[in-house]
């Protein structure tokens, strides 16, 4: 038994009283649940178990290079650093096998973008990420490599069906997990505290990524959501221990099998994968394999993006023991780890939160 689990089974108040309540058990809520615990927090996790959740369905790629000019993302150099530590620690906390570190070889589909990506190896700062002669071998690889490709490290994906579906074992065996659905009507509130179904917290944080929009409270933030589609592809003889990518990524997983995507759809905010998900993908894996693949599995899900592609986080302007941590976008795998230390810290009433993140920068409408 580990330190975490001890001091769950200890606290004598277990069942009617919590430091926070989380509503919400995607990657959100299970990272940021596993840093309270870590500071020595008590906390309850309410969540239904949908199969409509976004990070079930996400490749878990972690890259610190935005593609188009060969720019880093966005506050790339805080958040990277702080990933491998992070997962390291849940691996251990949950004995499982989480983080893949592999490298991206990114073909290049015309001269300009080969002429970017060679010039910006030699600018300070993307050392550490741009390979500027990548040893790599793609002569027997079965890829369309016409105009050549550089290598990205730093890189890599999370089993993010390993951790929710592990993380959620450790809950449930500690008991610290209602497995329904949160009900807005059942939530009683002060400034001080939370009351729900006879538990009380001293703040409840909403984790609940695109189903935001149902909640009353805050349901007034900009989210976009953005539909994305992807395969499971089966590609004997594609021996490769690098994520494939060309403007589409190509993501090995062991046993001849690859995952592929994905798609970005603003209109048709479904759960259902559709013939034109489909066929894009097709179009995209046909224009870098040159071989036969067979589809093993096609999924959709709906990522939570704000419309300033800026998470949010914070506590609700009106009523400050309803929090949420939020609008992961498309990149909930790097940002989440550094991005919920942040919010415990501000949470714990150690520092600020920083104003590009908080929820607070959205105006509420009276
Ligand atoms: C096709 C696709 C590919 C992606 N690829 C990547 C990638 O390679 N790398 C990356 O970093 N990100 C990727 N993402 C984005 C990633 O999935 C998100 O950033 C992240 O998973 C969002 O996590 P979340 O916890 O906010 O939301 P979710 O994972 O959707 O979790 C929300 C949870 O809240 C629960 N919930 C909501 N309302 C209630 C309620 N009232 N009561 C109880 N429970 C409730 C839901 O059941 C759900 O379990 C991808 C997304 C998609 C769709």
């Amino acid at each position: 038994m580990n330190n975490l689990t001890k001091l769950i089974i200890k606290s004598p108040n277990i069942k009617s009283q919590y430091d926070y309540i989380i509503v919400g058990q995607g990657l959100a809520g299970t990272i940021l649940h596993f840093q309270l615990l870590q500071r020595g927090k008590t906390c309850l996790v309410i969540d239904n178990n949908l199969e409509k959740n976004s990070s079930l369905v996400a490749a878990g790629m972690y890259n610190p290079i935005v593609f188009k000019r060969v720019t880093k993302g966005w506050n790339v150099d805080k958040y990277s650093p702080y990933l491998a530590p992070f997962y390291s620690k849940m691996e251990n906390h949950l004995n499982t096998k989480l983080d893949f570190p592999i490298n991206i070889l990114r073909f290049f589909k015309t001269l300009e973008q080969q002429n970017d990506f060679f010039s910006k190896t030699e600018e300070e700062g993307f050392s550490q990420y741009l390979i500027s002669e990548s040893k790599a071998v793609t002569k027997d690889l079965p890829v369309k490599n016409e105009i050549g490709f550089g290598e990205i490290t730093k890189t890599g994906w999370v089993n993010t069906v390993s951790l929710l579906t592990q993380y959620r074992n450790f809950l449930d065996s500690n008991g610290i997990i209602l497995n329904e659905k949160f009900e807005f009507d059942n939530l009683v509130f002060s400034d001080k505290k939370v009351m729900y179904q006879g538990i009380s917290a001293e703040k409840i944080i909403f984790c609940e990524g695109t189903f935001m929009e149902n909640n009353p409270y805050f349901k007034y933030l900009p989210l976009v959501p953005t539909k994305g589609e992807l395969f499971t592809i089966k590609v004997p003889g594609l021996e490769v221990d690098k994520i494939l990518n060309k403007g589409f990524f190509c993501l090995p997983l062991g046993n001849d099998l690859f995952r592929v995507g994905a798609t970005y759809n603003w209109k048709d905010l479904t759960y259902e994968t559709t013939e034109n998900g489909k066929s894009e993908l097709l179009e995209k894996i046909n224009s870098l394999l040159d071989c036969d693949f067979e589809i093993m599995d096609h999924q959709a899900g709906i990522r939570p993006t704000v419309r300033d592609r800026r998470p949010l986080i914070g506590l609700h302007p009106d009523f400050p023991s309803l929090g949420l941590f939020n609008g992961l976008g498309t990149k909930g795998v790097l940002i989440a780890p550094w991005l919920s230390n942040h919010f415990c810290d501000f949470l714990e009433d150690k520092s600020p939160l920083d104003k590009e993140y908080d929820l607070q920068r959205v105006k509420k409408r009276k």
